[in-house]
């Protein structure tokens, strides 16, 4: 088995899924970037401008005339098939895969296949003293993280939780391309169709791209306080995130949810208002750099997490705090 991390990326309408560049940064963990290898299963129509500056040694394409359309998407049995045939082909030592729809199929699928280790839905990853991965993944509900180490010797398989790296900053210059006909491979098996596919909506920044995310939880005492959340929002071109109990009370949809069982995000600033700071909560926002928090409890959790803290009453705080920012703008 030669040395390698292959990085299996998706394409989504002709450009790179926010996964691949934290990917990149994953990647960057261990081993060095020269060494990384980007997979992307690619139709005809893909010009690969994207790909500047994505900092990896090489980037592998897998042409396939099925690859752009749904029946990639929707069952991921090509693109499992895809990815087997070019794992085969460079024999990685580590596969990383986002922890997304497809990514979860496939990355399960292809460890199966090749008899390989699988450590999914990690946030963090180094080395041990063997050079074998060493994971950290949340366990018993994201009251805990526990580290996990491949044993042995065979292909390590892993899926990263997407949101729990930061998105890679882009290098000077464009990668070696190399491009692999892979039109004589097909799907087997009872291959399922993707009847429908309903986009997300979602008001404003995307919580997982988000630079600064402002997320209320119970402690707003309802939904209406959130129209003061999305005003902060609106002055600091942040994204509105909210607390699993905000959402369950119905104040803010759960699209909006961070944490174990909601999304996961890595702003430079995230804050939070009204939040205890529950471990299942900082389960998704554990790589957030900078956690302002307001609260009237002093003891809450948050403020062991906080760089910046203010205790007191949201409705006090919270209009001064945004008249401030209005002055700066
Ligand atoms: C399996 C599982 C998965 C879960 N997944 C998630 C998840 O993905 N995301 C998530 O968020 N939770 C999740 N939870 C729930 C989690 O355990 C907590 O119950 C939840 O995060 C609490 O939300 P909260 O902080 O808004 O509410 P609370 O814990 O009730 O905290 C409210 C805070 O508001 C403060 N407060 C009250 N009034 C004011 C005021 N006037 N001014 C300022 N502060 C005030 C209080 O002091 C308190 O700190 C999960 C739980 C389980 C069991």
């Amino acid at each position: 088995m030669s040395d390698g991390v292959m990085i299996v990326g998706e394409v989504v309408d002709g450009g790179l899924h926010p996964t691949v560049r934290q990917l990149v940064n994953a990647a960057g963990q261990i081993g060095e970037s020269s060494e990384v290898t980007l997979c992307l299963a690619v139709d005809g129509a893909f010009d690969g401008g994207c790909l500047e500056g994505i900092g990896v040694g090489k980037v592998v394409l897998l042409e396939h005339p099925d690859a752009g359309s749904d029946g990639i998407g929707g069952v991921y049995s090509l693109l499992t098939e895809l990815v087997c045939e070019v794992v085969g082909r460079l024999e990685p030592t580590v596969v990383l895969v986002g922890k997304t729809d497809a990514g979860s199929v496939v990355s399960a699928r292809l460890a199966a296949r090749m008899g390989a280790g699988l450590a999914s839905d990690c946030i963090d990853l180094a080395l041990n003293s063997h050079g074998r991965v060493a994971v950290t993944r949340p366990v018993h509900g994201g009251s805990a993280l526990a580290v996990y180490e491949f044993a042995g010797e065979g292909l390590q398989v892993v899926s990263v939780r997407p949101g729990a790296f930061e998105v890679a900053q882009s290098v000077a210059g464009t990668p070696d391309v190399e491009r692999i006909d892979m039109s004589s491979v097909s799907a087997s098996g009872a291959v399922p169709v993707l009847v429908e596919t309903v986009v997300e909506e979602s008001e404003g920044v995307p919580l997982e791209q988000a630079d600064v995310v402002v997320s209320g939880g119970r402690g707003l005492g309802g939904p209406e306080p959130f129209d003061q959340l999305r005003e902060l929002c609106g002055l600091l071109g942040a994204a509105l995130g909210a607390s699993r109990a905000a959402c369950d009370a119905g104040w803010v949809d759960h699209n909006h949810q961070v944490g174990l069982t909601g999304k996961s995000i890595s702003p430079t600033t995230y804050i939070t208002v009204g939040i205890s700071g529950a471990s299942q909560h900082m389960a998704g926002c554990s790589s957030a750099r900078n956690i302002v928090a307001i609260d009237k409890d002093r003891e809450a959790n948050i403020f062991s997490h906080a760089r910046y803290g203010v205790v007191g009453d949201w409705a006090k705080v919270l209009p001064a705090f945004t008249a401030a920012v209005a002055e700066l703008e």
